[in-house]
């Protein structure tokens, strides 16, 4: 059986992604800046997507901006309100400690050119707290950014709680929701949200592709500079295709969304119910405001990477805390974010579903884990230590 359980690292194209994108990669090749018909045909196309993408959110046409991703979407919120700031005296932002890298990393550039950042506590369950934020705004603060839903663990933040204090206290907010949009319900003016980053191929939309979008007044900046794209605040020949393509895989989910979120949310629960009965194991994260589609487990004595590949050997395709994160010997930020011990934060399994997965596939992971750990800790000095005693169990 072969079950991929990685859909927070990257999901499948869904079918009406596909059948709008193939017929535009051949037709729909002329520049949207051209202005002869076919130029201007690739330029309707664009501003429908446009259209179509801020419908979805809640938006205007005006205020969604493509970009080639979350990341970059990212970078060009902070950097954006960072330069806003330094005009008016404010380079304080507000942010948390379990971010995604493209936030995090963009932060600790700027705290290097002199802003100061405060990273608020997420405490046991991977959650922010909306009265910390408030506490933490200063009158020289130009930014708070908090992520919608965690990567790793699948925590939902109050966004609109968040937005409300923001608005209040005269700052702007940005949320970086990749990994929201196309699975929660998602409103940016009721949820008072300035600026919110996504990327398509997290909804099942092609890689390569996503949005910044920023009210109306917020001032960007532009992170890539060149032709007059994007009104000038994002230089480069647009991709229309995947344009296309992102539109129509956020409108498919979304006119399932319930119903997908339902469905999700109870492979995931039976998951979460099968793999809680291995011993000394840990559900990381809130237990009831996560993602659909997320689990993320800690088993004790047991190290993320050879976890993972023996269950690639079974078809179990998992990731060990983010995408981005493996292939680095680092424990997880997110992990240690909530407080796990480094020992513990080595040892994480992420499962992510999404509607294509099958409960049959949930009940062979079940079935397979407990032997596959059984074998690591057969193995595992750390775990003979534990079990002689000599150290303690943690969970
Ligand atoms: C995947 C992801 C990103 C990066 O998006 P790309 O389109 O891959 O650049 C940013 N933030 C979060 C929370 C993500 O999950």
């Amino acid at each position: 059986m072969n079950v991929y359980f990685d859909n927070a690292a990257t999901t499948a194209m869904n079918q009406a992604a596909l059948d709008a994108m193939i017929p535009a990669l051949s037709e729909t090749y002329a520049n949207a800046s051209s202005l002869h018909t076919a130029g201007q045909l690739s330029k309707e196309k664009l501003e429908q997507a446009r259209a179509d993408i801020a419908e979805c959110l809640g938006a205007q046409p005006g205020e969604i901006l493509f970009t080639s991703g979350g990341s970059e979407a990212d970078n060009q919120a902070i950097i954006s309100a960072a330069k806003w700031g330094a005009k008016r005296d404010k380079r304080h932002i507000v942010s948390t400690a379990f971010e995604h890298h493209a936030v995090l990393h963009t932060l600790q550039k700027l705290e290097k050119e002199g802003y100061e950042v405060t990273y608020l506590d997420v405490h046991e369950e991977g959650m922010v707290c909306p009265e910390e934020v408030e506490a933490a705004i200063r009158p020289d603060t130009c930014l708070v950014t908090v992520m919608y839903a965690n990567n790793e663990i699948g925590s939902i933040q109050p966004i609109a709680e968040i937005g409300a204090v923001c608005k209040e206290k005269n700052v702007f907010f940005h949320t970086d929701a990749v990994q929201a949009v196309g699975h929660l319900a998602i409103d940016v003016k009721a949820q008072n949200i300035d600026m919110l980053s996504l990327s398509a191929h997290k909804f099942h939309g092609p890689k390569g592709v996503g949005c910044l979008y920023a009210r109306r007044g917020v001032i960007l900046s532009n992170i890539i500079e060149g032709g007059a794209q994007e009104r000038g605040k994002r230089a480069g020949t647009e991709n229309i295709p995947a344009i296309i393509g992102m539109a129509a895989a956020l409108k498919d989910v979304l006119s399932r969304r319930e119903e997908n979120a339902a469905k999700v949310s109870a492979m995931r629960d039976r998951l979460i119910e099968g793999l809680a009965q291995i011993p000394h194991s840990k559900l990381n994260g809130h237990p009831t405001k996560r993602l659909p589609g997320n689990v993320n487990f800690c088993f004790e004595g047991v190290e993320g990477e050879s976890l993972l590949l023996l269950l690639d050997m079974k078809g179990i395709e998992a990731s060990s805390g983010s995408a981005c994160t493996s292939g680095s010997l680092d424990p997880s930020h997110v992990l240690l974010a909530i407080g796990l011990p480094h020992e513990i934060a080595h040892g994480s399994l992420r499962l992510t579903l999404s509607e294509y997965n099958t409960m049959e596939e949930v009940e062979y992971v079940i079935r397979e884990l407990p032997g596959i750990i059984e074998y690591l800790r057969n193995m595992s000095p750390v775990w003979e230590s534990l079990e002689k005693g000599e150290t303690k169990h943690v969970i």
